[in-house]
Parts: structure tokens; C-alpha cells; sequence
């Protein structure tokens, strides 16, 4: 990515902030905390633009967020595809309801552009460099650099763990994450322009026994699919886009061609809970904090949502050198996103059951405002 700095260039000063993983939940943080002058470093293992297992679509609550971090007309611009409704479709129904307008953008695009914000707003971004985070040494945390470069330790004085499912940072302290007995696996693929047809403006769900697969329009005409899967389901089938074209055509879509949809990526087990929030001078949030299988559409939401409230905690602990408050912190995150995905929780258990699911559909085909108060509540702004 052009404008992340140099790994070498890296100097010994120890940060404010060094912020482990720059998908949403780290620029949010990384951004708020640039913004308001503290020194960052966000750090990414992944070479940027990255693509990353996700639909995509951006509701309501997460794009308050954009719009509180300044971002919101930036992914408009990006191409960033306005979307109003929701197709729900299994073997034998199919229903469309209207939700509050969101946007799709895929991963590689949106989190490339918050990175750049981060570097725009005076935070130092590099990628394809490994985090681990080491002991706490005075009043610092040391943390070692890894990348094709080379390798660096340096110091800051607050630390946030943002590395999504696939993360560690406290894995090596002994905190392994709670998995669901029941967890599905996801995986996805971004399609080139004209692979699928798809109405812009239209989020399609197809819905089997095995799992759900998402599909929606972003930027450039590009179609963005994501799926969870059973994965005893996963297993049955030749691979990922297998399994998704298998949950499509049983919903009466078209299936994905073959050739269309060869980078299929995979997750971890989804739904899980980390089994601490945080250590000395370290706070965990987004995904690593803890998820729900991404049914309800509300992972970026939650995400930006961490990284937005984590800031001012970050701040006054830094500004005034004092310890970061994990007890806070805690109830912070409970109120904005973990009460939140009990009811994502209760949608995923009701997937599970396909009468379930069948009288769900039947119900709002037949009446499509008893959906009105779950929209309602997964759309509305978190402050
Ligand atoms: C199939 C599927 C579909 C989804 N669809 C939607 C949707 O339509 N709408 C929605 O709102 N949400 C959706 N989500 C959820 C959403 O993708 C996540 O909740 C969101 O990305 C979480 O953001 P995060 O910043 O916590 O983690 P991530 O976005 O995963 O970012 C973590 C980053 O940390 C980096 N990292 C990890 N370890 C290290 C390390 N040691 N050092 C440096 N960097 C590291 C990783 O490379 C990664 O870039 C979906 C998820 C899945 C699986």
C-alpha cells in the first residue's frame, strides 16, 4: 500500500497506542485516537488492499459510525453500492422486505480506505508486518514487529488487540476464545462485474440446512458472496463454492460459475467469546472480543462500534498516565455490542431449524412488518 510507512523507518519512541489489526475495529480505533493527537501505530499482517471473508454490507449503526469518524462520503465515493432491501429465499419461498438504506463495499476497498484515513489524520499504518505482544515492561507493553523485513520490538503504552477471529494476541497469555459447540465456518469470494445477476439495491440470502449464502452488489459492479456453513455440511460438498451453489440452486438462484469464483477464502469456527476483555495495558475488541455467524449482517457494525468507544478510554489513560480501566471497558462493550448479539444469537439458533425457518418466512410473506422491530433495532445508531 503506498502510504503506509517503511517497517525500517520505525523508530524506538515508544506510542501512545499500538493498535494489532487494521480491519475495522483497529481503524476506527486508530482513527479516533490520531484524531484526537495521540501518537498510533496501527499494524497489519496482511499486505494491503486485502480481500477478507465478509458480505460486505453496511447497516445503518455501522454507518453512523463512518459518518462520526468522517468516513461516510469517502465510501460513497469509493463506490460504495446503496442497498434498500432484503430477499429471503429457501427451497420453497422467497420474500423481499424493506430495510433502512445501507451501503456495500467489499473489504479490500473499505478497509484500505480507513487505513489511509488513519495516515491522513497523522497515525503511522504498516502492513505486512505480524504484531505479537510481549510482557509489560515500566510503564510500557513490548511488542515485537514481524515482517519480510525483518524483525523489531518496540514499546507503547497502551496496546489494543483488534485481530478478528484469527487472532492471538492473548492466546499466548493462556486465553484461548469460548467457540459455540454449534459455530459454523464462513467463506467468501468477491466476483468480477456481470458473473451474477444481481439487482443493485438488493441484498439476496439463500437459506438451506447446511447454511446461508449472502450475496450483494459493490463497487465497480463487482458481486460480493459470503456464506456460513455446517461444517459437517462443508465437508459433504467439493469446496466452498460448491456448498454455496448448492444453498443457491436449492433457493431457486443461479448457481456461481466455477470460473467466476476460484479465491474462495475460509474463516475459523464464527461464533465465539473471548474469555477476557483485556490484560495490563491491553484492551480487546471487534471480532477477537467476541462474534455471532453473520446472519444479521452486524460484525462491521459492532466492529466500528468497538473501536469508536474504545478511543476516549485509550485517551484519558494515556493523557493522564493511568492504567486502562479493563472493569469500564467491559461495560462499555456489553452495552454496545454484547447485549446486542444475544438477539443475533436467538436469529442464528432459529436458523438451525428448518420448520423454524419455513413458518418465519411464511409469516412475513404474509405480513412483512413483523420484521419491523428487528430491523428497526439492528439499524439504529449506537450513540
Ligand atoms: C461470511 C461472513 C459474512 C459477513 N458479512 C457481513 C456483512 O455483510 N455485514 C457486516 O456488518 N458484517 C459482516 N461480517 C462480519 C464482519 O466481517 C466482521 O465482524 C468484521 O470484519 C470484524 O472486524 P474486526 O476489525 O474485528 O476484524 P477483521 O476485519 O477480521 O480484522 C482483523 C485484522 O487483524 C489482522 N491481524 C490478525 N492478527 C494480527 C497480528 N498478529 N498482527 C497484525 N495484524 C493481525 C488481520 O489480518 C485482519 O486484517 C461477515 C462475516 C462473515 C464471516
Amino acid at each position: 500500500m503506498e502510504n503506509a510507512i517503511d517497517f525500517q523507518l520505525l523508530n524506538d519512541e515508544p506510542w501512545d497506542c499500538l493498535i494489532i489489526g487494521a480491519g475495522l475495529a483497529g481503524t476506527a480505533a486508530a482513527l479516533r485516537l490520531s484524531q484526537l493527537n495521540l501518537r498510533v501505530l496501527l499494524v497489519e499482517r496482511a499486505r494491503f488492499p486485502r480481500d477478507k471473508v465478509c458480505g460486505g454490507c453496511l447497516n445503518q449503526r455501522a454507518i453512523d459510525i463512518l459518518m462520526r469518524l468522517g468516513m461516510r462520503d469517502a465510501v460513497v465515493q469509493a463506490g460504495a453500492v446503496s442497498q434498500a432491501a432484503l430477499e429471503l429465499a429457501t427451497t420453497d419461498q422467497r420474500i423481499r422486505l424493506a430495510v433502512p438504506t445501507g451501503l456495500s463495499i467489499s473489504r479490500a476497498a473499505l478497509d484500505t480506505l480507513m487505513s489511509e484515513a488513519v495516515i491522513d489524520a497523522g497515525g503511522c499504518f504498516v502492513d505486512g508486518t505480524k504484531a505479537v505482544l510481549g510482557d509489560v515492561d515500566g510503564g510500557h507493553r513490548i511488542v515485537t514487529l514481524y515482517s519480510d523485513d525483518g524483525q523489531k520490538t518496540v514499546r507503547a503504552r497502551t496496546v489494543l488487540a483488534a485481530d478478528g477471529l484469527h487472532g492471538g494476541t492473548l492466546r499466548s497469555a493462556g486465553h484461548e476464545p469460548r467457540i459455540a459447540a454449534d459455530a459454523r465456518v464462513g467463506a467468501g469470494t468477491v466476483l468480477p462485474a456481470g458473473s451474477v445477476r444481481i439487482e443493485p439495491g438488493v441484498i439476496r440470502m439463500a437459506i438451506a440446512v447446511g447454511g446461508y449464502v449472502g450475496a450483494a452488489m459493490v463497487e465497480a459492479g463487482r458481486i460480493d458472496v459470503a456464506a456460513a456453513f455446517d461444517p459437517s455440511f462443508l465437508r459433504e460438498c467439493n469446496g466452498p463454492a460448491d456448498a454455496a451453489n448448492k444453498i443457491l440452486m436449492s433457493a431457486g438462484y443461479a448457481p456461481v460459475p466455477v470460473e467466476a469464483s476460484t479465491k474462495w477464502k475460509g474463516t475459523p469456527p464464527l461464533t465465539r467469546r473471548a474469555t477476557v476483555l483485556g490484560a495490563e495495558r491491553v484492551l480487546v475488541l471487534g471480532d477477537a472480543a467476541g462474534y455471532i455467524e453473520p446472519f444479521t449482517g452486524e460484525g462491521m457494525a459492532w466492529a466500528l462500534t468497538s473501536g469508536y468507544a474504545v478511543a476516549p478510554l485509550v485517551e484519558h489513560a494515556v493523557s493522564h498516565d493511568v492504567p486502562l480501566p479493563l472493569q469500564e471497558w467491559r461495560n462499555v462493550y456489553r452495552g454496545h455490542v454484547g447485549s446486542r448479539q444475544l438477539v443475533c444469537r436467538g436469529v442464528a439458533t432459529l436458523l438451525r431449524y428448518p420448520l423454524a425457518v419455513r413458518m418465519f418466512l411464511r409469516a412475513l410473506g404474509w405480513q412483512p412488518g413483523l420484521a419491523t422491530p428487528l430491523i428497526r433495532y439492528i439499524n439504529t445508531p449506537a450513540f
